[in-house]
C-alpha cells in the first residue's frame, strides 16, 4: 500500500503554518452539523474532545473507566517538555526538535517532530491558563528540571504528579463542554469494533461494561486516543487496564500498524519481587536529576550498600557517558543496567537491580529540598519495598513502560482509513525508536489541543462524509462480530484463568522481544505464541455472564488481542535486521554494545497491513528522509 504522509513541502520552520493555512475550514455555524467520536479521555482524547467541543462540533467521548479522570495519563509522574528556554540554558525549538530526532535514533518523521517542538510552548501556556499548578522557582517563573537525552532543563513539572495535574486541567475543560452540551460523555463504554462504510470510518460498536449492552454509534469521523500497549508484557508500569483492543480492532478493519516492535523499557522501575506480582511501579526519570546509579565493581558482592566504599563502586552511567551521565536516554540506560546485571553485578535478592542513590544529593541540598522535589515518589517506594530511600539507595530495574509503535498516521494524524484519526500514545508518530522522557505528555496534548482541531476540519470539509446509517450492513456486521467474540469467550469450558495466559504470553514477549532480541529468540517466540493462543481459545475459563459488570470478560477480550499483537511485534522485530533505539537486535551492535543502525536498508517506518486470520501481514514502507538532523551514530559520551 502506498503511504501518503502528506508532509508539507518547504522550509520545516514554516511547514506547519503553511499547512494550517492550506487546510480547508468549516464555517462556525456548520460545525455543529458534524458528529465526531473520540475514543479515550486521557490527555490526548480529553484535550481533543474539549477542543473540538469548544469549536462547536458535536462530540461523543468514550472511555472504559468510570470517569475520564481515571485515564492512565493520571499516573504520569515526572513532567512535560517544552522549549520555553526559561533557564536561558541554550534551549530552543530547534534543539528540542534535534534532541527528539536523535533520541528516537533517526526513525521518526522530521516534519512531525519539528511541529511538536513548535507547539510545545503553547501547551504550557494553555495548561497554566487552566490552572495547572506547575512548580515555580524563587523568581516566580515556572521551574524546570532535566530529563534524559537533553543537556538543557526543559521539563515542566508538578512534583511527581504532573500527569495528574495536567489531566485535571484537560478534564475541567472537558467537563465545561459536557456542561455546555457540545460533548456527551460515555464512561464505562468499551469500543470493540470500528464501523467502516464506503471505505470511511463511520462509527464504533461499544459494550456497556456495566450491563453488557452492545451499542452502535455513528459519526462523521472517529478519533482513537486509546493509549499504548505496554501491557502486552503483562508486567509493566502501565495501569492494569491499558490495552490494545481499540487500535487492534481498527487494524483488523484496515488501519496499518506501524513499528509494533518499537517498545520502551524504562530503566528506573521497582524490581520484580515475586512470581505472582501483577504490576510494576515506575520511579520517575526525574529522579536521575539527583540520584546516582551504581553497582559494586566486583561481581557477586552481596554486602549492604553502606559497606561498599566509594572506590568499590562503579557509577557505570557516569563512567561510560561522561557528558550525559545519569541522564542518558532510556534505551541506553536500560541496556547498560542489563549489561551490569548480566555480568553478575546486580544487587538485591534476585541480582536484577542496580542502586539509585541520593546520598550525595541529600548531603548537597538537604533532605527538605529532596523531599520537595520527589517526596511522593520516595513515599511510594517505601510503601512498596519497606525501605526508606532517604537512608538506603533505591533499587531499580528496567520494565516495559511505553510504546512508540502504534497505528500509522499521516501528518494530519489520519490513519490509512479515511476519517479515522489516531492521537497520543496510540499512534506511532513522533518518537521514532525511542521516546525521550517527558515527551509523551507533550505529544498527547499537542495532538489533542493543537493539531487535530485543524486537521479534522480539513477532512470533514474536503471529504464531506455522508452520514452512514446505524442500519448499514457494515454496522450490523460489526455488532455480530463483537457478539460472537463475547459468546466465544464466555462459552469456553476450559480450566485456565485469563491472567495465567497473559502472564505466560508476557514472559515470552519479554524474553524474546524485550530489552534484547535476536533471530533465534524471535523465531522461537513466533512458534510459541500461536500455540499458546490456540490453547487460550481452547482452555480459557471466563466466569460470569455478559449482562453484568464482568472484568474477567473484559480482560479476556483484551488478552485475545494481545496475542495477535505479540505475534506482529515479533514479525516486525525479526524483519528489522538492525538495532535502533529500544529495538536492540543482539546481532547488530557496536564493539561497545550500543545499537548499530543500518540506514541504508532500514531508514523507514514499517507499516503492517492485516490480511486476515492465519494470513501473514503485508509490509508497506514509508521512507524517512532527514534534511535537517543528519543521521549519525548516537553518542551521549
Ligand atoms: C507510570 C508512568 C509514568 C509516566 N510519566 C510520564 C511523564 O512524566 N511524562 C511523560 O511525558 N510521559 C509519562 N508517561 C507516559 C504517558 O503517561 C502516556 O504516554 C500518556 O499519558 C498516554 O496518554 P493517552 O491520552 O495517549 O492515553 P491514556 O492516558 O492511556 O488514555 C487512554 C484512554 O483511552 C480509553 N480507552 C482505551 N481503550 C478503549 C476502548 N477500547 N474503549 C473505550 N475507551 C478506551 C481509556 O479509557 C482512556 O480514557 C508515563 C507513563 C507511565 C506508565
Amino acid at each position: 500500500m502506498e503511504l501518503l504522509s502528506n508532509v508539507p513541502t518547504g522550509p520545516i520552520e514554516q511547514a506547519w503554518d503553511k499547512h494550517k493555512f492550506e487546510l480547508k475550514l468549516i464555517n462556525p455555524a456548520n460545525k455543529r452539523k458534524y458528529n465526531i467520536i473520540v475514543v479515550g479521555s486521557g490527555l490526548a482524547g480529553g484535550a481533543a474532545a474539549a477542543s473540538l467541543g469548544e469549536l462547536g462540533y458535536n462530540v461523543q467521548c468514550f472511555c472504559f473507566q468510570d470517569s475520564p479522570r481515571r485515564a492512565h495519563s493520571i499516573a504520569a509522574q515526572g513532567g512535560i517538555n517544552a522549549a520555553k528556554n526559561y533557564h536561558n540554558d541554550g534551549d530552543s525549538v530547534y534543539r528540542l526538535f534535534y534532541d527528539t530526532v536523535k533520541g528516537g535514533d533517526f526513525r521518526a518523521r522530521e516534519s512531525n517532530v519539528y511541529r511538536l517542538a513548535q507547539v510545545s510552548v503553547n501547551i504550557i501556556d494553555q495548561c497554566v491558563a487552566q490552572g495547572v499548578p506547575f512548580a515555580r522557582e524563587y523568581g516566580g517563573l515556572l521551574d524546570n528540571r532535566s530529563f534524559g537525552g537533553a543537556q538543557v532543563s526543559r521539563t515542566f513539572y508538578a512534583r511527581g504528579q504532573t500527569g495528574q495535574q495536567l489531566l485535571l486541567g484537560a478534564y475541567q475543560a472537558l467537563e465545561r463542554q459536557i456542561g455546555a452540551g457540545t460533548v456527551k460523555m460515555y464512561p464505562r463504554a468499551e469500543m470493540l469494533d470500528l464501523i467502516v462504510v464506503d471505505g470511511k470510518a463511520s462509527g464504533i460498536v461499544t459494550r456497556d461494561l456495566l450491563n453488557g449492552k452492545i451499542d452502535v454509534h455513528m459519526a462523521d469521523a472517529v478519533i482513537l486516543a486509546t493509549g499504548g500497549y505496554g501491557n502486552v508484557f503483562y508486567l509493566s508500569t502501565n495501569a492494569k487496564g491499558c490495552n490494545v483492543t481499540a487500535s487492534w480492532r481498527a487494524h483488523k478493519r484496515g488501519a496499518l500498524f506501524a513499528n509494533p516492535c518499537f517498545t520502551q523499557i524504562h530503566p528506573t522501575c521497582i524490581p520484580v519481587s515475586g512470581d505472582y506480582q501483577s504490576k510494576l511501579t515506575l520511579m520517575s526519570e526525574s529522579l536521575r536529576n539527583d540520584g546516582r546509579v551504581w553497582v559494586p565493581k566486583k561481581a557477586g558482592d552481596k554486602r549492604p550498600p553502606n559497606q561498599i566504599t566509594e572506590e568499590e563502586r562503579d557509577y557505570f552511567l557516569e563512567r561510560r557517558y561522561p557528558s550525559f551521565g545519569n541522564l542518558v536516554p532510556r534505551d541506553i540506560a536500560s541496556r547498560a543496567i542489563k549489561q551490569v546485571c548480566d555480568e553478575g553485578r546486580g544487587v538485591g535478592e534476585t541480582g536484577l537491580g542496580v542502586y539509585l542513590d541520593f546520598a550525595d544529593a541529600i548531603k548537597r541540598l538537604g533532605i527538605q529540598k529532596i523531599a520537595e522535589r520527589y517526596g511522593n515518589l520516595f513515599e511510594m517506594y517505601e510503601r512498596i519495598t519497606g525501605e526508606n530511600p532517604y537512608e538506603v539507595p533505591m533499587r531499580i530495574y528496567p520494565a516495559s513502560h511505553y510504546t512508540m509503535g502504534g497505528l500509522w498516521v499521516d501528518y494530519n494524524l489520519m490513519s490509512t482509513i479515511p476519517g479515522l484519526f489516531v492521537l497520543g500514545e496510540a499512534n506511532f508518530s513522533d518518537h521514532g525508536a525511542n521516546r525521550l522522557g517527558a515527551s509523551a505528555l507533550m505529544q498527547g496534548l499537542a495532538d489533542g489541543y493543537f493539531i487535530i482541531p485543524y486537521t479534522i476540519g480539513n477532512y470533514l470539509a474536503a471529504a464531506k462524509p455522508a452520514k452512514a446509517s446505524a442500519d448499514a450492513r457494515e454496522a450490523k456486521e460489526a455488532v455480530a462480530n463483537v457478539s460472537n467474540i463475547t459468546k466465544k469467550l464466555l462459552n469456553g469450558t476450559g480450566k485456565r484463568t485469563v491472567d495465567s495466559f497473559h502472564r505466560e504470553l508476557g514472559k515470552i514477549v519479554w524474553d524474546y522481544c524485550g530489552m534484547a532480541r535476536n533471530e533465534a529468540g524471535l523465531k522461537k517466540a513466533l512458534s510459541l505464541i500461536p500455540s499458546l493462543r490456540e490453547e487460550f481459545w481452547k482452555n480459557v475459563r471466563v466466569l460470569g455472564s455478559n449482562e453484568e459488570f464482568n472484568q474477567s470478560l473484559e480482560k479476556a477480550g483484551r488478552v485475545a488481542d494481545f496475542f495477535e499483537l505479540a505475534e506482529l511485534m515479533c514479525i516486525d522485530a525479526l524483519d528489522r535486521d538492525e538495532s535502533c533505539g529500544g529495538h536492540f537486535r543482539e546481532e547488530y551492535q557496536t564493539p561497545e554494545g550500543e545499537a548499530r543502525r543500518d540506514d541504508e536498508h532500514f531508514s523507514y517506518v514499517a507499516a503492517w497491513e492485516y490480511k486476515g486470520q492465519g494470513q501473514p501481514p503485508a509490509l508497506s514502507k514509508e521512507p524517512l528522509t532527514f534534511n535537517y538532523v543528519h543521521p549519525s551514530q548516537r553518542s551521549y559520551k
